[in-house]
């Protein structure tokens, strides 16, 4: 077993009966929140459960190849919010699903918090909030993906991981850990990896679709960025990136474009720490990465209203860019960029 045991008991007892689920992730859904999230809605539905899965914000067009992703419910617009909420406040039990922090749902936080649902989290990110009456939270898996894989391996029921539940999950575990190249990829996680392969998940289609669906414009903006757009400072031991709203508009942007820019810069040896600085409407949105000890989850957390994992994290300003970038450099002086 690799959850307590009385956690496993107390979820085996919530789904020994057909109930109406909700599954919820984080907004702007990357690949091991759909991924996880649709592996395990399809594992559920095979139980005989009633799955909706709700998302806070629309999927990226580059996620949308994913199984399963055109039944997402989508909280967004009038019709979709009200769906949504009634869904929520419905639903027997809420799965929370790759995120630990209620403020990682927009306005839904607050529904799913005052939803009378037993709430369930399966996570990896650090420090969880206290909102779930069922906490599977471990950092050291490298994606959620992996964990529901456990659970259902727990539960003794891997049995019902047919292929497209395996390729959901397969992509979740696979985008978090780089394929294969973070620090997070663990053995467990290879030996998840190599369960889901056996199956039926597809390593090479899913590599395929994920790193190499770009339009034009995208790699064309990747080129712009790194020759024109890239600094480096500390030594070179940071480096980090601004764009522009006119930049995002300049090169026709769309959701999730920029996934993956910011692991770019690791190929410059002796950079340790990446940012990526993104100016949308209402926010500027942040992607920090680091190597060995430095912890960007805490940097995230006490500069830039986030969080994340220790090598992985992500934030925002509601400052203009120029400030941001200001604050930005400040804040590095709290960081050993020595070792
Ligand atoms: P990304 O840079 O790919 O958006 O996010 C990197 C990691 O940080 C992911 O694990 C993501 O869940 C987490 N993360 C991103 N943005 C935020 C945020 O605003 N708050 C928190 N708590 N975590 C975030
Ligand atoms: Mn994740």
């Amino acid at each position: 077993m690799k959850f307590p045991e009385s956690d496993i008991y107390k979820l085996k007892q919530l789904l020994a009966s057909r109930k109406k689920i909700v599954i919820v992730t984080h907004r702007n859904p990357d690949g091991d929140a759909l991924g996880s999230s649709l592996g395990f809605k399809f594992f559920l539905e095979k139980k005989n459960q009633e799955v909706d899965f709700v998302s806070p914000t629309a999927y990226t067009q580059n996620l949308s190849w994913i199984q399963g992703t055109k039944d997402i419910l989508v909280n967004e617009g009038e019709a979709g919010k009200k769906l949504c909420e009634a869904k929520i406040k419905a639903a027997d039990i809420i799965f929370c699903l790759d995120f630990n922090a209620l403020s990682r749902l927009e306005n839904l936080g607050e529904i799913i918090k005052s939803a009378p649902a037993e709430k369930v989290m399966i996570d990896h990110h650090q420090q969880p909030e206290d909102f779930a009456s069922l906490v599977f939270s471990n950092v050291s898996y490298c994606s959620t993906a992996e964990m529901v894989y456990d659970i259902i391996a727990d539960l003794d029921e891997e049995n019902l991981v047919d292929e497209k539940t395996a390729e959901c999950l397969y992509v979740g575990l696979a985008t978090d850990n780089g394929f294969f190249q973070f620090s997070n990829t663990t053995a467990n996680a290879l030996q998840v990896a190599s369960a889901l392969v056996a199956r039926g998940a597809r390593p090479e289609y899913v590599s395929e679709k994920v790193n190499n669906i770009f339009r034009e414009t995208r790699l064309r903006f990747f080129g712009y960025c790194l020759h024109e757009k890239l600094k480096l400072v500390k030594n070179g031991s940071v480096a980090y990136m601004m764009i522009t709203q006119a930049e995002i508009k300049k090169f026709y942007l769309q959701g999730g474009d920029s996934e993956g820019l910011v692991n770019y810069a690791f190929k410059i040896d002796g950079v340790k720490v990446s940012a990526y600085f993104s100016e949308e409407p209402d926010r500027i949105k942040i992607s920090f990465r680091s190597r060995g000890d430095i912890d960007v989850n805490t940097f995230a957390r006490t500069f830039f209203e986030g969080g994340g994992h220790k090598n992985a994290a992500g934030g925002k300003s509601m400052i203009n860019l120029e400030m941001t970038e200001k604050k930005f450099l400040e804040a590095l002086e709290s960081l050993n960029l020595k070792s």
